[in-house]
């Protein structure tokens, strides 16, 4: 099996009747390239930043952050690179974040929360990632987005971000692909207007499921009801391609969904441009992508 697997190297990711998907690996450090390359993956998809804050005793800065992403980039040679910005809360916790505990993590000061309110973090980010742009095909994703008024946020501090790059003549990149996920029922319900102020989107199924079941993801206890193809969650994966596709935006799956070859299909049907699944499940889910046939 994992011979066959092997021949599908540097085969295309395309279904029998010639449409075109974009299977992605995510990566949870910078050292991981190494898997993403080896399993033959056209980009990545998900690249969780949270590790550089996770193994820091301090806030990383911004050197060391640049250093990280433009690693990355480099040795990915022009492949998408998708950055998440940070996702620290909830169940990430840091000491010199200094978080309040919290009765419900999960619904708390977390991601693009923190991000907004604690805008020097933010801006030390945006600044390493600008910089890395340079050197390779960086795309930027916010996390746990829920409204407009976020995405306009962000939107302002870019522009500082890059006003004050250019007034200390250091080299960023001036376009930048900017995408959010899809990860909370709020996003989804208003994704036609989000679709209006993004790049792309990427779905984050793993916080989506959590979020429409109302089933914390760490409790074991609930696995039995915690169904991952419940119709919920696939119908609001639809209503957020429509509303993609319908502004010209691309959308993608990043959540452990998106690994699923008994779900590729469906995803394929909706329109979904992009997969970006664990790198040891790239060639899989490439043998699915290649056996479906979409005018059947
Ligand atoms: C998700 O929620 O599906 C996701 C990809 O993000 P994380 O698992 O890091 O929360
Ligand atoms: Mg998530």
């Amino acid at each position: 099996r994992k011979e066959l697997l092997q021949q599908l190297k540097d085969k295309e990711d395309i279904t029998l009747d010639g449409t075109k998907i974009n299977i992605y690996a995510n990566i949870g450090n910078s050292s991981d390239v190494g898997n993403v390359l080896k399993n033959d993956a056209n980009g990545i998809g998900l690249f969780r930043s949270e590790f550089l804050y996770l193994e820091n005793s301090d806030y990383p800065t911004e050197e060391q952050q640049f250093a990280a992403y433009k690693t990355v980039a480099e040795n990915m040679a022009g492949k998408k690179v998708i950055i998440r910005t940070l996702d620290i809360g909830a169940d990430k916790k840091v000491d010199y974040f200094k978080l309040d505990k919290e009765e419900n993590p999960a619904l708390g000061y977390r991601a693009i929360r923190i991000c907004l309110t604690r805008k020097e973090i933010f801006k030390t980010q945006l600044r390493a990632l600008y910089r890395a742009a340079v050197f390779g095909n960086i795309s930027i994703m916010f996390p746990m987005i829920i409204s407009v008024e976020e995405v306009k946020a962000i939107k302002v501090i870019i522009a500082q971000v890059k006003e004050e790059l250019k007034q200390e003549g250091i080299p960023f990149k001036e376009n930048v692909e900017t995408g959010i996920m899809i990860e909370t029922p709020a996003s989804v319900m208003i994704s036609d207007e989000l679709a209006k102020e993004v790049d792309f989107f990427s779905v984050g199924t793993n916080d989506l499921t959590q979020y429409t079941l109302a089933i914390d993801r760490q409790n074991q206890k609930l696995e039995p009801f915690y169904n991952a193809h419940h119709k919920a969650v696939l119908k609001m994966i639809k209503m957020a391609a429509d509303n993609a596709h319908a502004e010209g935006k691309w959308i993608g799956i990043c959540g452990e969904l998106g690994a699923d070859i008994t779900l590729t299909e469906e995803f394929l049907k909706m329109g979904i441009d992009e997969l970006s699944v664990s790198a040891s499940m790239v060639l899989e889910v490439r043998k699915r992508v290649r056996e479906i046939d979409l005018t059947k």
